[in-house]
Formats: C-alpha cells, sequence, structure tokens
C-alpha cells in the first residue's frame, strides 16, 4: 500500500509519532502522516487512500483528540500549510481555510469591524476542528456564524455545503467522515473598537477559567443538557481526581491534566471513573468531549 501513496512522498512522512501533535502530548505513531499544500494535492491524497481502503484522519490544532498508544493504522492529514490558512472577505462573509488557526480569525474578523466570532477568542486549534466539534463558549456556538463549508468526501470529491446541509447539535456538526477545506462565516457590521473591547473581555474571562500552554490539557466532557459538566465533577467530588499520570485539574474544573508518564489508557479509566461518580451522585450520564483515536 505504501508504495501506492509514495507518488506523495514530498509531503508524507511514515510511522510518525503523533504525540507532539496533540495538547495531551500521548500516544502512538500513524501509518502515514500527510501535510498537503494545495486542496487539489488533499484531494488526490484522501482518493488514494480511498481506493487502497486506508482510514484518513483530519488532525488539527489536537486540542481535543487522545491518541492510543496503538496509535494510527491509517493516513492522519494536517492542513498545516499556507494554502489552507488564507483569510478573506467579501462583505460580511468572512472566509477561511480549514487549517487556519480560530483566534487569528476571530482577530482578523475584530479587525475587520465584523462581529460574532469574538467569544471564541481563547479556544485553542483550528477552524476545521472547532467546525467540527461545533465548539463554542457560554454565548453560543461557532456553526451560527456558518454561512456555508467546503468539504472534501473520503473520495475525495469536493462539494460546498450550506449551514442548512450541515446537521449541527450541541458540540458536534454530524461532519464525521468529511474533511473541511474552507469555512464561510457570515457576520455582523460592528464597530472595530467595540469589538475589540468584547474580544479582550471574552479573553481576559476565558484565559482565567482554562489551563494554558504548556500545560498538558483537554476539556473533557461535554455540558449535558440543563446541567454544566463543571458542576457535576464538583458535586460529585471528583475534583483532583488521580490517576497515573493524568489528573482532573482543581484549578479548572472539567479539564484533565496530564503530566510526564501519562498514558492514554491511564485518560480512558480517569475519564470513566468520573463519569462512574458523576452518574452515582446525579445519575446524569456525562459523554466526553476529547475524540478518541
Ligand atoms: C485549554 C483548552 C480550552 C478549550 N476550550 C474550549 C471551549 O471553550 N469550547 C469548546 O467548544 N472547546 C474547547 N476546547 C476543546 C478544543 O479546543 C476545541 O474542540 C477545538 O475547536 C478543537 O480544534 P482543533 O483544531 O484542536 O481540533 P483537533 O483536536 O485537531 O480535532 C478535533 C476533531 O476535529 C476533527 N478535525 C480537525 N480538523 C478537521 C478538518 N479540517 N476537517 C474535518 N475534521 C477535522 C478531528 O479529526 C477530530 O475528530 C478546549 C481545549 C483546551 C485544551
Amino acid at each position: 500500500m505504501a508504495h501506492q501513496l509514495s507518488q506523495f512522498s514530498s509531503i508524507l512522512r511514515e510511522n510518525e509519532s503523533l504525540a507532539p501533535f496533540t495538547w495531551l502530548q500521548i500516544g502512538g505513531p500513524t501509518r502515514f502522516l500527510v501535510e498537503p499544500n494545495t486542496v487539489d494535492e488533499a484531494s488526490e491524497v484522501l482518493s488514494v487512500c480511498h481506493q487502497q481502503s486506508i482510514p484518513v484522519r483530519l488532525l488539527g490544532g489536537g486540542s481535543n483528540v487522545l491518541v492510543r498508544e496503538a496509535g494510527f493504522a491509517g493516513a492522519t492529514m494536517l492542513l498545516s500549510g499556507p494554502g489552507f490558512s488564507h483569510i478573506s472577505q467579501s462583505g460580511t462573509l468572512l472566509t477561511c481555510g480549514a487549517g487556519a488557526k480560530l483566534s487569528h480569525v476571530v482577530g482578523h474578523a475584530v479587525g475587520l469591524g465584523l462581529g460574532g466570532l469574538e467569544h471564541l477568542i481563547a479556544i485553542p486549534g483550528t477552524v476545521g476542528g472547532a467546525v467540527r466539534g461545533n465548539s463554542g463558549s457560554d454565548e453560543g456556538d461557532i456553526s451560527q456564524s456558518i454561512h456555508s463549508a467546503k468539504i472534501l468526501s473520503k473520495d475525495g470529491q469536493i462539494r460546498t455545503v450550506t449551514r442548512n446541509e450541515m446537521a449541527f447539535t450541541h458540540r458536534a456538526s454530524g461532519l464525521d467522515g468529511v474533511a473541511l477545506i474552507e469555512v464561510t462565516f457570515s457576520l455582523m457590521e460592528s464597530d472595530p473598537e467595540v469589538l475589540t473591547k468584547r474580544q479582550q473581555t471574552f479573553w481576559i474571562l476565558k484565559r482565567r477559567a482554562q489551563p494554558s500552554f504548556p500545560e498538558r490539557a483537554a476539556l473533557a466532557f461535554v455540558d449535558p443538557v440543563g446541567h454544566k459538566a463543571a458542576e457535576l465533577i464538583h458535586q460529585a467530588g471528583m475534583l483532583g481526581t488521580v490517576e497515573g499520570a493524568v489528573r482532573m485539574s482543581t484549578s479548572y474544573p472539567n479539564y484533565l491534566i496530564a503530566s510526564s508518564g501519562a498514558t492514554s489508557g491511564q485518560v480512558l479509566t480517569l475519564l470513566d471513573r468520573v463519569k462512574q461518580g458523576v452518574h452515582d451522585r446525579s445519575g446524569v450520564q456525562l459523554q466526553q468531549y476529547l475524540q478518541i483515536w
């Protein structure tokens, strides 16, 4: 199979550890790591992988992924090149590559006097990862500002989908199994000074409420309808729970922190223990937000 992908040798690495590409810095290698430079290249890679039955996963900033020690026996695609981080404006529409950092896009929109994304300023990762997980804050989800997206299907076919064709729910997009290539946001014309102040406020509040780099952290659970996962964890007495070299943060509820020697097994056991503790205390079943590879 490797020789079929060998035509992409300039953008392909084999048996590359995924740990350095994730916030938790845990996990084994991917069989292939591909970094296409253009949409056409990404499409060709997907097409070859499809023909050869090689599974493909997209990786953005790695802030919501836990890779198991066994790694991933397929191709991991990173949209890290300049071909996937462009940002352009047309009236109140802002179009950006799925590999663009979400914080850059928010800052850019604010500078242009386009409002609607400021509340997302301190969420780590890329636009692609945020749209795939319908990331958001207490102010709302990213899906509320989406106009349309360009996606590549598993076999490399490109198409544009409108917001109504996507199946957004809380922290989910229904976009599983496709590669987001480009996203267009529909924003509101606003005063850049007012937007800048809003952005700064969100930045300060959020940074106080979340661990920051170089902490090896992950947001553990989705807020269940009518509840806050952080409060449920606190009420269940699970803050500070330790499993090997991984612990539930006491300073930042609903975040887990990995330290030297942490394994994916320890993270999974900790998540199960917290789920069980919360269920025993409140009867609520937590769903993890972290994507397990
Ligand atoms: C400190 C910290 C704070 C956080 N705060 C928040 C918060 O306030 N709100 C919130 O919702 N989340 C939060 N998160 C979780 C995480 O940052 C978000 O889910 C983020 O949007 C993930 O983006 P990413 O690029 O890192 O995605 P990744 O972790 O790389 O990937 C996440 C998922 O998206 C898929 N994916 C990535 N790129 C693409 C693409 N181009 N096409 C298709 N699929 C793709 C991956 O396959 C994977 O399934 C936080 C995480 C941390 C560590």
